[in-house]
């Protein structure tokens, strides 16, 4: 066994300090670069009229009207009416028991973090019931280390590639019912523990089309945690080391509500 004298540890102190130095600098410099185009930013989120895909049910979602316009006015100003859960959206742990926070008062340092994309596009294309398991997290996590507290973690089913058809992206039965991946109670709660932010994912539900619970709603909300629907093409985001800025709508009292989320790219 290898003794590590004082200056050994000094070296490996030193090599720690100046590694978490390097991250610091790489996360402002990822900043400062996006007004230069030198980072990439990706825009997660859907345009919003009133074509997309609602949940079922859903018939008013979205209506938008002219007050204004140039020619009478002089300038151009609109009026609109949404469901809060519509298009790209935020649920806040307020929308299922036993959660609280409405989507004003989650903590404004949750909308910011370190990007984890779990890429399950092959299982989802297999089978569209599929849910990621605990296991499936903790292989993540033996390509690329521990899930950072404060992560945002982005389930990539591939789903986005059958927007905006209503038929494919629902997927539904006969009966009716839906038929798209998931996240599960169990890799929900392994997140949870990990202390992540937020959950996200490319289809209408964090919860698989065919759960007739929400269980994963309940858990994860119940949590404190938020959940990003109908994110837009997840297929250029890495699998880590993108940087996600999460700015919803600040509705006071609301469930939840529009969202816009950007992606750095490393
Ligand atoms: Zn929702």
């Amino acid at each position: 066994m290898a003794v590590i004298g004082r200056s050994g540890l000094l070296v490996v102190c030193l090599a720690a300090l100046s590694t978490l130095f390097m991250q610091n600098m790489h996360r402002d410099s990822m900043l400062e670069g996006v007004p230069s185009g030198k980072t990439r930013v990706l825009d997660l989120s859907y345009a919003i009229n009133d074509k997309l895909v609602a949940w079922p049910g859903d018939e008013k979602v979205f209506e938008a009207k002219v007050n204004a316009t140039i020619e009478k006015n002089g300038y151009f100003t609109r009026s609109f009416w949404m469901l809060e859960h519509y298009g790209t959206h935020l649920d806040a742990p307020a929308h299922f028991p036993p959660g609280k926070t409405t989507v004003d008062q989650i903590p404004v340092k949750q909308l910011f973090g370190p990007g984890v994309v779990i890429d399950v596009r092959a299982e989802s294309g297999k089978d569209a019931d599929y849910q990621l398991s605990a296991a499936g997290v903790e292989e993540w996590e033996k390509k690329h280390g521990h899930i950072p507290e404060g992560a945002i973690v982005l389930l990539r089913t591939g789903w986005a590639s059958r927007w905006p058809d209503v038929q494919k992206y629902r997927n539904q039965d006969a009966k009716g019912k839906m038929h798209f991946p998931g996240f599960s109670v169990e890799a929900a709660k392994l997140l949870i523990a990990r202390k992540v932010s937020g959950l996200g994912c490319d289809t209408l539900s964090i919860d698989y089309g065919a759960s007739e619970d929400f269980a994963v709603h309940h858990v994860s909300l119940g949590a404190g945690l938020y959940h990003l629907e109908n994110l837009a093409d997840l297929s250029e985001m890495p699998e880590t080391g993108a940087f996600l800025i999460v700015a919803p709508i600040k509705l006071e009292g609301g469930s939840g509500g529009a969202v816009r989320v950007f992606a750095l790219l490393p």
